[in-house]
């Protein structure tokens, strides 16, 4: 299932699979090819329940708009998207290759405090730490 098509299904579990597929893709081309049918999703998608526990899937759609909004724009390097949504792990955005992660700095040697990262793209560079409470999340800052 092309991920239009999961957007377009009516069913919370392909909807939420298909946000999470848009916020972690780097992927101009793909991001591109979805951005011509934001409206087409907003509409698709209005009014579904979408459920979930302490984060609600809605979280993962909305900023997943945000996202193909800002690709349409042409507003920028998407590097700067990372301080919206609160599931981007540094160590995956490395494996992208949309970062490199130049210091990991731990807590007593055992838990990680922060990383710092560098954007291969734009060269912005970000603060992350990494914080767990209900799950674990990241929150990036503009160093
Ligand atoms: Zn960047």
């Amino acid at each position: 299932m092309s991920i239009l098509d999961k957007f377009a299904s009516k069913n919370s579990h392909e909807i939420w699979s298909a946000s999470c597929e848009v916020a972690k893709c780097n992927n101009l081309e793909i991001l591109d090819s979805l951005a011509i049918d934001i409206m087409t999703i907003e509409n698709a998608t209005k009014g579904i329940n979408l459920g979930g526990g302490l984060c609600p899937n809605s979280y993962h759609l909305e900023f997943a708009l945000k996202k193909l909004c800002y690709v349409e724009q042409r507003a920028g390097c998407l590097c700067a998207l990372y301080p919206e949504y609160m599931f981007f792990n540094p160590i995956d955005e490395e494996k992208n290759c949309s970062i490199t992660i130049t210091e990991i700095v731990q807590i007593d040697g055992k838990w990680i405090d922060y990383y710092r990262c560098k954007c291969n793209k734009c060269h912005a560079s970000y603060k992350v730490e990494e914080r767990d409470g209900h799950f674990t999340f990241w929150s990036w800052t503009k160093a």
